[in-house]
């Protein structure tokens, strides 16, 4: 560890001093709190040492990648927020490259990005579209006018969730959507492989898992719509026959597209992928945790 890094004292969600270590892995430590339960990064890293991790967007690599799985989520995710259409307004908290509000704004929505990395905002005014500088909870957005917010694997990545959720509870629109997906802590992939789970490291600040996630969206006046734990990463339960090998984020996110294209393909892994997602669901052990509210 870093000698001027210090850790944390006090819970990062609700503040209690009863925080309990759990691991510690490469150089991020991991906290558990005895309060509310959540699980989270003990470093206490500066904004410029989040910025550094963020680098690794640019013009020609991965993460400037749309794969055609990735896109029909996309259009798929689309069809499902035609019936939230009042205002016209669309946010994508965390948008990374942009190709989520280019693929919105294909359907006329008018579609913003809130971005804090760089490189990534270069990326997406590319792209043509417009996207906010910086962090969600001191941006200037109007009120009570977004139709839908979507926050894909970001809450994970920031230090103030619940004040994200608070934001966002003023600028969506009554009865407007907020779509989130973030890994889950309780996941049976993260039982199996302990501190090998890769979603351990230095990116991620919290560790959710579905109770937690709903009661902060609860908190805030939002209705949950629905929600669900799914998918199970081969690739991650593969490292447990492996000898330890270190986090690649490049080649991690191109082997879990290569899985999912070939799984999209055979009728055969589609129908055991929904079988296995019926089972992870039902326990709420699945890798992903995924909700729709409603404010
Ligand atoms: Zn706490």
């Amino acid at each position: 560890m870093n000698v001027q890094e210090k850790t944390l004292q006090n819970c990062r969600l609700c503040k209690s001093p009863r925080i309990k270590f759990v691991l510690k892995k490469d150089n991020s430590l991991i906290f558990k709190c005895r309060d509310c339960g959540i699980v989270f990064l003990g470093n206490d890293l500066d904004e410029k040492s989040i910025k550094e991790l963020y680098k690794y967007y640019s013009p020609t690599g991965f993460s400037n990648y749309l794969s055609p799985v990735t896109k029909l989520r996309y259009e798929k995710l689309l069809d499902g927020f035609e019936k939230y259409r009042k205002n016209n307004r669309l946010i994508d908290i965390g948008c990374g490259a942009g190709w989520f509000i280019l693929s919105a704004s294909k359907r006329d929505w008018e579609a913003e990005g809130i971005e804090i990395s760089d490189e990534a905002i270069k990326l997406v005014e590319e792209k043509g579209r417009r996207v906010f500088k910086g962090d969600i909870a001191s941006l200037d957005l109007e009120k009570d006018k977004y139709d839908v917010a979507i926050l894909t694997e970001l809450l994970e990545h920031t230090s103030n969730p619940e004040g994200i959720i608070r934001k966002l509870s003023e600028i969506l629109r009554p009865g407007g959507g907020i779509y989130i997906t973030t890994p889950n802590f309780n996941s049976i992939t993260r039982r199996l492989l302990g501190d090998r789970w890769g979603i351990f490291n230095k990116e991620h600040f919290f560790y959710l898992m579905p109770r937690i996630l709903s009661s902060i969206l609860k908190k805030h006046g939002f209705k949950i719509k629905k929600i669900r734990t799914e998918n199970l990463s081969l690739i991650e339960i593969s490292r447990l026959f492996k000898k330890s090998e270190s986090f690649d984020i490049k080649k991690s996110y191109e082997r879990q597209e290569h899985v999912r294209d070939l799984t999209e393909k055979s009728p055969f892994f589609l129908s055991l992928k929904r079988l296995v997602n019926f089972f992870l669901n039902i326990f709420k052990i699945g890798d992903t945790i995924y909700i729709l509210a409603e404010k």
